[in-house]
């Protein structure tokens, strides 16, 4: 078996990429970093990498995560600035023993030492966007925190090694140094290749209060199908995080087994990306349904080319 299952359509050239290597017998970490490379390089998608939007003072600051499944060995760069492929420097910390979480200038100078890739990766199209924001706030007092998505990824090799890893640009206009859960173990992604893995998109000051990443291992790990853990885990905090801390923010996960079996739960509309042996391929539409459960669709063109039209639009 093999399989990857990734956050939103953004994902999906990743995915398709990863598929060929995971055919043929590539290692998940090798797959899988390609695939969020190919997310971090592409200057349209707002929230990944290049043409991320940036803080509240025009500067991208960028967290990224990479775990293996079989060690549980974890590497993590937050606030990191100016380098190309913070999931390629998440996933060298991964090898080392101390030091393998680092942030701001630490993370830097890190991947500068390492000799990973500098590169200015505000582009005049995000900063334009940054720019016309401070405007409106200015004009409105509108709430300037939309406009996030993580990708995050679980992928399964043929010889049943599995990786997670996510890349983000965290919230649009966030404070300077406000990292998400997207770096963070157990809340932004979570792994153990004789259960399965698991990871978030979403507002991550509430997706850490529920470690949801962990939590849907761990019912996986109980005996639940990834699509019952879940939904079991995203809804049930959703419930339980509305009633004592008064709302939840967007919690979106995505998981797969060690079988390539694969499950997620939003409690907003939500795109994502999947590849398995069995056939199924292809990018498929979320939303929340009665009873705790997910209805998933497979997406329409009509919705893929309004995407393409919107994240193009000028600005
Ligand atoms: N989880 C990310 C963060 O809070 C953002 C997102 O995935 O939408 O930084």
């Amino acid at each position: 078996m093999w399989g990857i299952i990734a956050t939103w359509r953004m994902a999906h050239d990743g995915v398709l990429a990863a598929k060929k290597m995971l055919e043929a017998e590539a290692f998940a970490g090798d797959a899988m970093e390609t695939a969020i490379k190919s997310v971090e390089d592409y200057p349209f998608y707002k929230s990944v990498g290049y043409g991320g939007l940036p803080n509240e003072n025009g500067i991208l600051e960028m967290d990224a995560a990479y775990m293996d499944g079989d060690t549980f060995a974890i590497g993590a760069v937050a606030g990191i600035t100016d380098v190309a492929n913070p999931i390629s420097v998440a996933r060298k910390l991964s090898h080392d023993k101390f030091n393998s979480f680092r942030v701001g200038d630490g993370a830097t100078q890190y991947a500068m030492l390492e000799g990973f890739e500098r590169k200015n990766m505000l582009t005049e199209r995000a900063k334009k966007i940054w720019e016309k924001r401070c405007e409106e706030i200015a004009k409105t007092n509108l709430s300037p925190y939309d406009g996030h998505d993580t990708v995050g990824m679980v992928c399964l090799d043929k010889q049943a090694r599995m990786t997670a890893g996510t890349s983000s640009s965290g919230l649009f206009m966030k404070k300077k140094g406000r990292v998400g859960d997207s770096p963070l173990s157990g809340s932004g992604f979570y792994v153990d290749a004789e259960v399965g893995g698991a990871a978030a998109t979403g507002l991550g000051e509430d997706l850490m209060k529920g470690c949801l990443s962990y939590e849907i291992v761990r019912l996986m790990a109980a005996g639940l199908t990834p699509q019952q853990a879940c939904d079991k885990a995203v809804y049930e905090f959703a419930d339980t995080l509305t009633r004592r801390y008064g709302k939840a923010g967007a919690f979106s996960l995505v998981a797969m087994n060690n079988e390539g079996a694969w499950g997620v739960a939003t409690n907003v509309e939500f795109t994502f990306s999947v590849a398995v042996k069995d056939g199924t391929c292809g990018i498929f539409m979320a939303n929340p349904g009665p009873d705790h459960t997910t209805l998933i669709q497979p997406i329409t063109q009509e919705w893929l080319d309004a995407y393409e039209k919107r994240i193009k639009a000028p600005v």
